[in-house]
């Protein structure tokens, strides 16, 4: 199936039940068993079934088969939040002393994860120069356990080589693990181009409704684990936590998988609600026509910025003469993402101004909604950083990052026009060249 069906009916056909055609909320903490033994032989994972709701829940599955699908996995887990995803991806390849090599541009909490919640607990995160496979391939050691990326960076918009970084990664042993939440599988789908394990942060674009948070992990398959046992013993050796249990041995390709299930939804419980896989699953049914619309969008806001005096430099990866721009007909199918940054006329506080007068755009530390959005990541998403950090991030004090929505195109432009005038005190007048095709490949005229 193409994506468009997949996002409506992967993982769910009528309710076994009651044949109900929604996806029922099973809003339930734990379920009876039928005697002793049927308790203990789903206890020893012989018997497939449900036990308590931390560990998986009937509407969670929904939501993890068809992100899983998707993305060409073999199997999901889907926890409360993308930064809990993005915790337990990782956590699920480590142990003091090892370390991961990323590249530098990085969502903001992501980097602080990985800058200080990973070496306080004995594992240090190796940030490249840059995003080139030549960057990490200098820093990858015998101790690395895994090479990470966003496909498309937040909020630098660089586009990642995943199937050279997945050639690194390999040739040293390790996985590739990349953050698809930008992106979204509408635009690549990373497993089919290398990468071992994708994460998203389904609060984003794929809910697509700024509704409700929600992450998720999905397993490739792809990594032979019991290959490297000395270097991934978790996955190949018994596991005393779990009665001695070898997750290679009776999982097979999806052993990462369901270690991170047994480890990090049963022990650590990061679970995510079912009402909020309900409602997850709802934005995902449109996400691929929300994701065409979106990135329409976009271009035209990139080339109607471009075109106009009062907007000092603008990042898009969509033109033609942006450093990315082959590796967005190479990963994105052409269609750079409908996230960009910008500075307006007047450095700083141009930027400010422009911020504090948008009227239709909202101000918010979000992206992926189906309204347009604004973010000033200096001040907010990007402040713990250093400077040096927040410029290799791809964050200046000026520089402002717009997610853009499915509104109709010249209401979006109306807004960023009176917003500009306000913060410039000159008005556009300005002729725009579109450059970049639309969703169904025609070049403007
Ligand atoms: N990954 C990326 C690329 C993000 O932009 C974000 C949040 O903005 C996250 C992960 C974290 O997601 P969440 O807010 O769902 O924890």
């Amino acid at each position: 199936m193409r994506h468009e069906t997949i996002a409506l009916h992967a993982g769910f056909e009528a309710d076994s039940a009651t044949r109900a055609m929604a996806v029922p909320i099973y809003q339930t903490v734990a379920y009876e068993f039928e005697s002793a033994d049927h308790a203990a032989s789903l206890f020893n994972l012989e018997t497939e079934g449900y036990r308590y709701s931390r560990i998986s829940n009937p509407t969670n599955v929904v939501l993890e088969r068809r992100v899983a699908a998707l993305e060409g996995g073999v199997e999901a887990m889907s926890v409360a939040s993308g930064q809990a995803a993005l915790h337990c991806a990782i956590s699920n390849l480590v142990s003091p002393g090892c370390n991961i090599v990323s590249v530098p541009q990085l969502y903001g909490t992501t980097h602080s994860l990985f800058a200080h919640y990973f070496p306080n607990n004995g594992v240090q995160v190796q940030f490249a120069e840059g995003d080139s496979p030549d960057d990490i391939a200098k820093l990858v050691n015998a101790d690395t356990r895994a090479v990470y990326c966003e496909s498309v960076g937040n909020p630098a918009g660089n586009v990642a080589d995943i199937a050279a970084l997945a050639d690194v990664a390999h040739r040293a042993g390790v996985p590739l693990v990349v953050d698809n939440t930008v992106a979204t599988p509408i635009l690549t789908r990373p497993i089919e181009h290398g990468a071992d394990i994708v994460v998203h942060s389904l609060t984003k674009f794929m809910g697509g409704h700024g509704t409700t948070l929600g992450g998720i992990v999905v397993d490739g398959g792809t990594f032979p684990w019991d290959r490297y046992p000395d270097r991934f013993p978790m996955f190949s050796t018994p596991d005393p936590s779990y009665h001695g249990l070898i997750y290679t041995e009776r999982f097979g390709r999806a052993a990462y998988m369901a270690r991170c299930r047994s480890v990090f939804l049963r022990t650590v419980g990061a679970a995510l609600a079912p009402v909020s896989a309900f409602l997850l699953l709802q934005g995902i049914e449109t996400v691929a026509i929300r994701v065409e619309r979106h990135v329409e969008n976009a271009a035209k806001v990139a080339q109607f910025l471009r075109d106009d005096p009062r907007v000092e430099w603008i990042n898009y990866a969509g033109f033609s003469t942006n450093r990315y721009h082959q590796l967005v007909q190479k990963y994105l199918g052409g269609h750079a993402c409908s996230l960009m940054t910008f500075g307006a006329v007047g450095g700083y506080q141009g930027g400010v101004r422009f911020y504090d007068a948008l009227k239709l755009v909202k101000r918010v530390v979000n992206l992926g909604d189906a309204k347009s959005l604004a973010c000033h990541p200096a001040s907010t998403t990007h402040r713990q950083m250093s400077e040096a950090d927040q410029v290799k991030a791809g964050v200046t004090p000026s520089t402002i990052r717009l997610s853009i929505g499915i509104e109709h195109i010249d209401d979006i432009l109306d807004d960023l026009d009176q917003a500009l005038a306000a913060a410039t005190g000159l008005s556009g007048q300005q002729e725009t060249h579109l450059e970049t095709p639309d969703w169904a490949g025609r070049v403007p005229a």
